[in-house]
């Protein structure tokens, strides 16, 4: 199975008038199969470094590959587009469609899917997150730790490789946190890699799981089986 690589990779922005790295010189693998936590302060370089591994945005330097594939091509192939379902930092529900239709569209995207087969994956994926009572509503009913839970519905409705999750935990109570982990572990157990970039401290501890560091868009720690903010 593909694995996810950095190589040397940087992302510039500009603030004012000066440039800076978001991301800088970053070097990594993340193997299938992998279950990772990305950690560090706001403003870290978390969401950029998430938004890079799944070809969201394209690198100022350096390459990313998923298995023998770029990823970072600004036309990417359906291959890649498929591998990856991402919950964003930014919650991105269409406030005009019902969950549902939120949720079809993204199942409509994966080839030969049409018809009832589409009903039975968003049935499915809002069933898995525990909210099956909500397709008819808009987001707007929905609380947002209810609406952060149908984005990961939708992140997972076509089985990707790999899932993304980014700042998932903000909006949630601690048994609905739980519950995710649970699903989590089991998606993971079954082959799934899961990159989550969280301020979720003790669920990052309890969990022990690839904890990876980042101070001012580098790589600061990156311990297996680590804590919250451990450090090689
Ligand atoms: P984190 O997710 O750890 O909070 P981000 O990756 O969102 O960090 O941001 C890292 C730095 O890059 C921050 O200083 C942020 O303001 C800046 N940044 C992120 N995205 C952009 C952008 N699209 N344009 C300009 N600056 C950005």
């Amino acid at each position: 199975m593909p694995d996810i690589k950095l190589e040397s990779v940087s992302k510039y922005y500009k603030n004012d008038r000066r440039r800076f790295a978001a991301v800088d010189e970053v070097n990594l693998t993340i193997k299938q199969g992998e279950f990772v936590f990305v950690t560090g302060s706001s403003g870290a370089g978390k969401s950029t470094l998430l938004q890079l591994m799944c070809g969201e945005i394209v690198p100022s330097e350096g390459k990313v590959y998923f298995g023998k594939k770029r990823v970072d091509q600004r036309r990417k192939e359906e291959y890649i587009r498929a591998s990856f379902g991402k919950v964003p930092q930014i919650p991105q529900l269409m406030r005009k469609r019902t969950i549902e239709q939120n949720l079809e569209v993204v199942a409509r995207t994966k080839r030969g899917v049409r018809g009832s087969a589409v009903q039975k994956r968003v049935k499915k994926a809002l069933s898995v997150v525990g909210l099956p009572y909500v397709a008819k509503k808009y987001p707007v009913d929905l609380s947002g730790g209810e609406c952060r839970l149908v984005e990961l519905a939708r992140a997972l409705i076509n089985s990707p490789p790999v899932l993304i999750l980014d700042e998932l935990t903000g909006n949630l109570d601690e048994d609905t946190i739980w519950d995710i982990m649970h699903l989590l572990t089991e998606l993971n157990q079954q082959g799934t890699t899961i990159i989550m970039a969280t301020h979720a401290k003790q669920f990052v501890n309890l969990m022990r799981k690839r904890v990876i560091t980042l101070v001012d868009g580098r790589i600061f720690g990156d311990v297996e089986r680590g804590r919250y903010g451990d450090i090689v």
